[in-house]
């Protein structure tokens, strides 16, 4: 007979000094083993007698952290007001509540009350005056129940004060000090911050008697599951290299941070147009629209959460496997913030940077601040996405799970149907149902890197650099409509131009090789006899055109203008090739992926109209939201699938 050793384990938590009620609570939730902040802080917190300064990133289980301890340190047979936590949003508020609920089921009259605004204060009166022992609070409501007096603090023990310097960031510091002054002077205070800057330095100085410090990781380190990457584009490439990065990801699930409002509007609201399941959250919704938005992010009918910084603080949502910066915070500092909502309990994630090339000053101060190198990432080609998304079909339908009892009465059918083809005919068939449409969107896609990040990287260290993408000095920077779609590789693309050039290889400067396109240089002298040469001159059925690069231009960008992908339609080269430009290229790009898009990928049932009502709400739509709606149901359960 085989013995269940963990049987006779003594659960971790236990070991910390929980008791029995919280552990089996904790249990429940799934904590097996504590985390390593919790492992440190807990020992310390429960001995009661000691403010505390813990220097800690959110996701690494915080919550639990001065949460249980806190449990074990309150008397629930009185009914008065013991700890205070404040925290700087009202979804963290209500994060911290519900945890601390869910740790403290068991304790029989055990009451926990979110105090926050943009919520009716008549209920939350009512909750405090049924009593409680834990208040978790955001400072400015919490002022005005104070100033109601319907509160009486004179009991309480325990003050944490989590995120605090996100607490600071948004102007709290005075709420605060008003906050504590009508707290007992003998109480704890317990203070988290992922950061720690001189304000929240001052706090503790002011506030706490030698604290014990605690840092979890390195001194303002990000957190070690997350990877840091960083995509250079032009400013006008952004919305494109973020739909690229979205496509690229076919299991993406994502908080894309903006700077402001506005941006955040606009990016969600384009991404809504183009088919993706995305929304806004920002200050300027309601309550009940941001609650909304956050449900169905949480419930992963959301796959694109575009968010100011304020709005998206200290949200937990589980399994968040990227955060995008589509705009760098203004303060630096924030970074750690908003990729904290990735790589969460233990999980990994990687959070992305676009930037242009004058921006990387700015990455190198985030890789000072968390500690950690980002890695300078490329964004994939139109080929790749395709790639990636026609194996991201096949792997669903090799694992799709098939309801037999339901699918069996149209199989006859579906037999008779592809009687006349052979497996490979209708795999392939089934394959280009996706694929074509990716392939249709990204067959001439433009490179979005931009090659300009030496040159901006030369500009900010004011040295010179060798050859960038500018003209080397003696040669001319040529473009060519053949590239890695064709199969070329650099040393092809070489024999491809001398040999019908008629140039020696000495003659050919760098050679820049991209998708549809690529750019070479060559000597000044031998420009236009390689002109002539190349009259005429076609690969695959298909007329070779070289053209000069605009100096300065650094060639590699210009094709974000369209006159590029212009050229190849106009050409009539590729296969249905005519391709809008720059911008408006982008729409019908938009109008093509969101095709794409509304069958696979779309959904969430009202999705917000930025009116304030879901679009449900409304009477009659607009001709594309009706169209994104009449795919949005499918698509919304098929993200649930995948998720
Ligand atoms: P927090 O930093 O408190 O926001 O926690 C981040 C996430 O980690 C939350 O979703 C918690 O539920 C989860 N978590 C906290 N502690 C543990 C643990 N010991 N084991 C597993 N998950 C945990």
């Amino acid at each position: 007979m085989r013995l269940n050793y963990n049987k006779y384990m003594i659960n971790p938590f236990k070991l910390l000094g929980i008791s029995d009620d919280v552990v089996n609570a904790v249990k429940d939730l799934g904590f097996e083993n504590p985390t390593p902040i919790q492992e440190q802080s807990i020992p310390v917190l429960l001995e009661g007698n000691n403010d505390f300064v813990g220097l800690a990133q959110t996701g690494t289980g915080k919550t639990a952290a001065f949460g249980l301890p806190l449990l074990e340190l309150i008397d629930f047979k009185s009914n008065k007001p013991q700890a205070l936590i404040l925290c700087p949003t009202r979804e963290l508020c209500l994060q911290i509540t519900n945890d601390i609920k869910n740790f403290s089921k068991n304790i029989s009259g055990a009451s926990v009350v979110a105090v926050y605004g943009g919520a009716n204060i008549m209920q939350q009166l009512r909750e405090i005056r049924n009593g409680v022992q834990i208040v978790v609070a955001t400072p400015g409501r919490m002022l005005d129940i104070i100033g109601r007096k319907a509160i009486d603090f004179t009991n309480v023990k325990y003050v944490v004060l989590d995120e605090a310097d996100e607490m600071l960031n948004m102007g709290f510091q005075e709420d605060i000090n008003d906050i504590l002054s009508t707290t007992p002077d003998d109480k704890k205070t317990w203070l988290f911050s992922a950061t720690m800057p001189p304000e929240v330095r001052r706090i503790a100085k002011n506030y706490m008697d030698s604290p014990v410090e605690l840092t979890m990781g390195t001194k303002n380190t990000g957190n070690v599951n997350i990877e840091h990457e960083y995509y250079i584009v032009r400013a006008r490439d952004k919305y494109a290299a973020l739909k690229r990065i979205v496509d690229f990801n076919p299991e993406i699930f994502a908080v894309v941070f903006c700077k402001t409002k506005m941006d955040t509007q606009d990016v969600a609201e384009h991404l809504i147009k183009d088919g993706y399941n995305a929304d806004a959250l920002h200050g300027d919704l309601s309550q009940q629209q941001r609650d909304k938005v956050m449900q169905r992010f949480r419930e992963r009918n959301m796959q694109l959460l575009i968010a100011t910084d304020v709005a998206a603080r200290g949200i937990d949502v589980q399994n968040v496997t990227h955060v995008v910066n589509y705009s760098l915070p203004d303060e630096i500092e924030s970074y750690t913030h908003r990729s904290g909502r990735t790589g969460r309990a233990g999980k990994t994630g990687i959070s992305i940077c676009i930037v242009n090339s004058k921006e990387l000053g700015k990455i190198r101060q985030i890789e000072r601040i968390i500690g950690k190198p980002f890695t300078k990432a490329t964004l994939p080609t139109g080929f790749d996405v395709c790639e990636k998304q026609l194996f991201a079909l096949v792997h669903k339908v090799h694992n799709v799970e098939v309801n037999e009892s339901q699918i069996e009465q149209y199989i006859p059918r579906i037999m008779d149907e592809f009687a006349e083809l052979s497996k490979e005919e209708v795999i392939k068939r089934f394959a280009s149902l996706e694929f074509n449409r990716f392939l249709e969107y990204y067959k001439n896609a433009p490179d979005l890197n931009s090659s300009a990040d030496d040159r901006g990287e030369r500009g900010e260290r004011g040295e010179r650099g060798e050859r960038g993408p500018r003209n080397s000095e003696g040669y001319t920077r040529l473009f060519i409509n053949l590239g890695s779609v064709d199969d070329f590789t650099r040393g092809d693309l070489l024999s491809f131009v001398c040999n019908n050039g008629k140039i020696s290889g000495k003659s050919i400067g760098k050679i820049d090789l991209k998708g549809v396109y690529s750019f070479f240089e060559v000597e000044d002298a031998t420009v236009e006899s390689l002109f002539n040469n190349f009259k005429g001159v076609e690969f695959n059925n298909r007329g070779v055109r070289i053209e000069k690069t605009a100096d300065g231009d650094g060639g590699g960008e210009r094709r974000g203008g369209g006159e590029r992908r212009g050229g190849f339609g106009g050409g009539g080269r590729r296969e249905g090739g005519s391709y809008g430009g720059g911008r408006s290229g982008g729409g019908d790009r938009r109008s093509s992926g969101g095709g794409g898009r509304r069958e696979g990928g779309s959904g969430g049932g009202g999705f917000r109209d930025f009116s304030g009502r879901s679009r449900e709400d409304r009477g009659g739509n607009a001709g594309g939201a009706g169209r994104r709606e009449g795919g949005s149901g499918a698509g919304s359960g098929d993200r649930r699938r995948r998720s």
